[in-house]
C-alpha cells in the first residue's frame, strides 16, 4: 500500500567522550518519532564508525554491544519512521559517505518535496542510487557540488532541495544543524557542559541533563567545531511555518517550543473543544494516550474528571507503523481495551487528538458499544484531515483521508459515534494563542486542513512520477 510518510527523530553531539552512548539515550528520548530503524555515525579525529539497526534504540545500543563499536568524541543519531513493508536497513539512516574532502554523516527528519524530480535529473547524468530514500538526494547533491569547502557544498545542496527538513550533518571537524527555511519540522539546540547537542525535541536533552539554549530558526545553519558555535542563514528570508501537527500529535508532550510544553498546548486544545463542541455526558474519556492531554483540557473546561475508560497496552508500536489496513486494525485491537465496570450503561464522550483513516476510532467505539456504553460522543481536538502531506507526516493519500471523502455526518456514519465534533481551525489557532487564523497567517503550516501548501509539491503535481512516487515515498527513511 502506498502512504506518506514520516517523522523521524535526529541528535547530534559535539566533543564528548560518551558521545555515541548519549545518542543512544537522545534517541531512545526520541523514539516516538520513529520505531522502525535507528542508527549512529560516530568520528573518533581520525575514522568514522557506523551502526545502523532496524527495530527500537533499547533493544540495539546496549552496552557490550554495538555502543561498543562506536569510538569517538562526536555522533549522530536518527530514528526512522516508515512502513514495515518497505523495513529496509539500507533506508535507516544516519546515511554515510566518503567524500574527497572527506567523510560525511547525515540524518534527516521529514520530507523533500522535490527529491523525485532532482533524483531523475541526477540519474540521468550518471549517479548511481543506493536507497529509495529522499535523503539520499541530500548526499548525491552535496558529493556532486563544484565548491571546495564542506560547508559551502552542502549550501549548494540546500538550494537545490525543496520539502521539510532537519538535518544533522556530521563532518571530520564539524557537526551542523539546518532547519528548511520555513522550518517546518523542528531542531533544538542544548549543551551538555562543554559540549553541544542538537535533537529534534527538547525531551532528548533532558534524558541526558543537557540545557536547551535555543531553538535553531528556520532556515538557519549551525555549525559546531572547535573554533566554537556560527550561525549561516543563506536563504531568502521567509516567516517561520512549522508543522501544525508537531502540536497536535507528534512532539512528546514533555517537550517545550516557545516556552511551552506541548502539553499545555495539547490542554488548550481541549478547552477549545469544550467551548465549541460540549455536550452532556456521563464520562469523559480519552483514546489513550494521544487524546490524554486534549481530554484533560476538556475537562478542566467544563469542570468534570476525566476517566481512564480505555486502557493502552504499551508494549505494541503505534498502529501506523503496520503495513497493511487489516494488520492495522488487529493493532488497535491489540493496543487497547475497554475498562468495562465503567462504561457499562454510560453515556461517553470519546476524545482523540486526531482523525485520519478512522481506523482507531471505529474500533474503539465498537468496543465501547460492546461493553454497554449507551452512547458515544466523539470528540477530535483538531479540524478534519483533508489534504495529505508532502513535508514528513504521516497522513496518507487523499483518497485514504476520511475527512477528504466524507462529509460530517457521514463520518459520524462511518465511525458509528453518536454524534462527532472536530476542533474548528480558528478554535486551533485560539488554542495556540492567536486571535484567529487569519490575524496571523501564516503562522503554521496547517496545507493537512487547508489544502494551503507553503511549498509547490513538484513530484506530486509532475503525473510523470506517479509511479515512482508510490514506491519512493512509502520506502523513505
Ligand atoms: P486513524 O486511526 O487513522 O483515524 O488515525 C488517528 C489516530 O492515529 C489518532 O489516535 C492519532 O493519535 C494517531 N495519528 C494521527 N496522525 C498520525 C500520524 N501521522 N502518524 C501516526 N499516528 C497518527
Amino acid at each position: 500500500m502506498s502512504k506518506l510518510k514520516e517523522e523521524c527523530g535526529v541528535f547530534g553531539i559535539f566533543n564528548n567522550k560518551d558521545s555515541a552512548k548519549l545518542t543512544a539515550l537522545g534517541l531512545h528520548s526520541l523514539q516516538h518519532r520513529g520505531q522502525e530503524g535507528c542508527g549512529i555515525v560516530t568520528f573518533n579525529g581520525k575514522n568514522f564508525f557506523s551502526e545502523r539497526r532496524l527495530g527500537l534504540v533499547g533493544d540495539n545500543f546496549t552496552k557490550g554491544k554495538i555502543l561498543d563499536k562506536l569510538p569517538g568524541d562526536s555522533a549522530i543519531g536518527h530514528n526512522r519512521y516508515s512502513t514495515a513493508g518497505n523495513n529496509l536497513i539500507k533506508n535507516v539512516q544516519p546515511f554515510f559517505a566518503d567524500l574527497h574532502t572527506g567523510g560525511i554523516g547525515i540524518a534527516h527528519n521529514g520530507n523533500l518535496s522535490n527529491a523525485l524530480y532532482i533524483r531523475k535529473e541526477l540519474v540521468k547524468n550518471g549517479s548511481i542510487f543506493q536507497t529509495t530514500s529522499d535523503t539520499e538526494t541530500i548526499v548525491q547533491l552535496i558529493a556532486k557540488s563544484k565548491r571546495s569547502k564542506i560547508i559551502d557544498k552542502i549550501i549548494d545542496a540546500l538550494f537545490k532541495i525543496q520539502g521539510g527538513y532537519a538535518l544533522v550533518i556530521l563532518t571530520n571537524k564539524t557537526l551542523i544543524g539546518v532547519r528548511d527555511p520555513f522550518g517546518i519540522r523542528p531542531l533544538v539546540l542544548g549543551k551538555l557542559n562543554k559540549s553541544y547537542v542538537l535533537a529534534s525535541e527538547t525531551c532528548a536533552f533532558d534524558i541526558i541533563g543537557a540545557k536547551f539554549i535555543r531553538e535553531v530558526e528556520n532556515g538557519e545553519i549551525i555549525t559546531i567545531n572547535e573554533n566554537g558555535l556560527e550561525s549561516f542563514k543563506p536563504f531568502p528570508k521567509v516567516k517561520e511555518r512549522p508543522c501544525i501537527f508537531e502540536y497536535i500529535y507528534f512532539s512528546r508532550p514533555d517537550s517545550i517550543i516557545k516556552n511551552t510544553s506541548f502539553y499545555e498546548y495539547r490542554k488548550k486544545l481541549g478547552h477549545h473543544l469544550a467551548k465549541e463542541s460540549y455536550i452532556e455526558s456521563d464520562l469523559i474519556i480519552p483514546v489513550p494516550d494521544s487524546g490524554v492531554p486534549s481530554a484533560i483540557g476538556y475537562s478542566e473546561e467544563i469542570n468534570k474528571n476525566v476517566e481512564l475508560g480505555i486502557i493502552r497496552n504499551h508494549y505494541v508500536g503505534r498502529t501506523f507503523i503496520e503495513p497493511t489496513q487489516q494488520i492495522r486494525s488487529l493493532g488497535v485491537k491489540l493496543k487497547h481495551n475497554v475498562n468495562k465496570s465503567l462504561i457499562k450503561g454510560k453515556s461517553v464522550t470519546l476524545i482523540d487528538d486526531s482523525l485520519v483513516r478512522g481506523t482507531t476510532s471505529v474500533k474503539i467505539i465498537k468496543m465501547l458499544f460492546e461493553n454497554g456504553a449507551k452512547t458515544v460522543h466523539l470528540r477530535i481536538a483538531s479540524p478534519p484531515i483533508k489534504y495529505p502531506d508532502y513535508y514528513g507526516v504521516d497522513t496518507p493519500h487523499k483518497d485514504e483521508l476520511l475527512a477528504s471523502k466524507l462529509d460530517l455526518d457521514g463520518m459520524r456514519k462511518f465511525t458509528n459515534a453518536t454524534t462527532l465534533q472536530f476542533l474548528s481551525i480558528e478554535g486551533l489557532y485560539k488554542a495556540m494563542g492567536y486571535k484567529n487564523r487569519s490575524s496571523t497567517f501564516p503562522q503554521f503550516t496547517d496545507h493537512c486542513f487547508t489544502g494551503e501548501y507553503p511549498i509547490k509539491p513538484v513530484d506530486v503535481i509532475d503525473k510523470s512520477f506517479a509511479d515512482d512516487r508510490l514506491t519512493f515515498m512509502s520506502t523513505k527513511s
